[in-house]
């Protein structure tokens, strides 16, 4: 039911694409990352919480058909539906089953929960297709309760200074997390304009995040002791240092690899991932039952060699083309 092809993950029962990087007729879009949800589909089927970030970055015009998690559509006798693989707001997991076979792509996801996307749902299924962002054993994620609280901290040391914090944040999904968790009793939050962006295309299906846009306008007296959030392209740009003083971090799940922060040229790193770690994937992919398993977008190799000789999985490793670990990822 699933083809690997060199265009994207392929089900020739229902004539659609899940996650294509090369324009075709039906695409089944996972989350509105930029490696995952691209231009030129001529239908795109996703989760009513994706279809703005899709409409914000690819075009007001777009077809796309919008899904509930848990619903389900039919396509030429293939049941399709979406369930919540808690990466970022609207993220799915898709569910295909025909003729009593079922498989699911599992796009990016998470076990670990941001306060912010519906938790993800194990889905039994026989065929899996897994990410493997940080699947290796050296990947193992702190509590994000803990992150937070440390980032807060560290805002407040930081006003007591009197500089300003800048968060390195992926404007689409880690930003809102972190702007969820942000204590507000500590000062003024301030947004970069692509975080702008992303919450309020999120506002227009209901969600409400804190913080203020910067504009050519906003007075440097009202970013005294401020926490910005911003993009990492952020990172040594003139729109930055017109903020200073200030102290950055970036807020990723790489900044566990030891020299990680020195390397990005940042004060602090704050381990906080929208994947999941070593132990979460393994989690996941036992709590599906699959026998056959495909292992996709990062460490394919090493990991699906694990699931095979250690857990007696059916596992493969696909090479896909256009999943170059890219902005979520970071
Ligand atoms: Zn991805
Ligand atoms: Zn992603």
């Amino acid at each position: 039911m699933l083809k690997f092809t060199e265009r994207g993950i392929y089900c020739p029962q229902a004539d659609s694409y899940i996650d294509p990087w090369e324009p075709v007729e039906r695409a089944i879009v996972t989350h509105g990352h930029s490696d995952h949800a691209r231009w030129g589909m001529g239908r795109y089927l996703c989760h009513s919480h994706t279809a703005p970030i899709l409409r914000l970055r690819l075009g007001s015009d777009l077809a796309i058909q919008e899904l509930e998690y848990g619903n389900a559509v039919s396509v030429n006798g293939v049941r399709i539906s979406l369930h919540p693989a808690g990466h970022i707001i609207g993220s799915a997991q898709v569910r295909l089953e025909y003729r009593g076979e079922v498989c699911v792509v599992s796009g990016d996801y998470k076990l670990a929960h941001d306060g912010v996307s519906v938790p993800f749902e194990a889905v039994r299924c026989h065929r899996f297709v897994t990410e493997s962002t940080f699947g290796l054993p050296i990947y193992r994620f702190p509590d994000p309760a803990v992150v937070f609280s440390e980032i807060n901290s560290w805002w407040m040391r930081n006003a007591a200074d009197g500089v300003n914090t800048v968060l390195l944040a992926y404007a689409l999904g880690k930003s809102q997390t972190i702007l969820r968790h942000l204590d507000p009793g500590i000062g003024p939050v301030l947004l970069h304009g692509a975080v702008a962006n992303v919450n309020g295309a999120l506002e227009s299906v209901g969600y409400r995040f804190s913080g203020e846009r910067i504009t050519p306008e906003t007075d440097r007296k009202t970013v005294k002791g401020a926490v910005i959030v911003a993009p990492p392209s952020a990172l040594g740009s003139s729109w930055l240092k017109r903020l200073s003083p200030y102290r950055i971090a970036l807020c990723s799940g790489w900044m566990q690899l030891r020299g990680a922060r020195r390397r990005r040229g940042v004060d602090r790193g704050f381990v906080l991932s929208d994947h999941s770690d070593w132990e979460q994937l393994n989690q996941a992919i036992a709590a599906t039952g699959a026998e056959t398993v495909h292992v996709t977008h990062g460490y394919e190799t090493p990991f699906a060699r694990w699931l095979r000789e250690q857990n007696g999985l059916n596992a493969r490793e696909v090479h896909l083309q256009g999943a170059e670990v890219t902005e979520g990822d970071l």
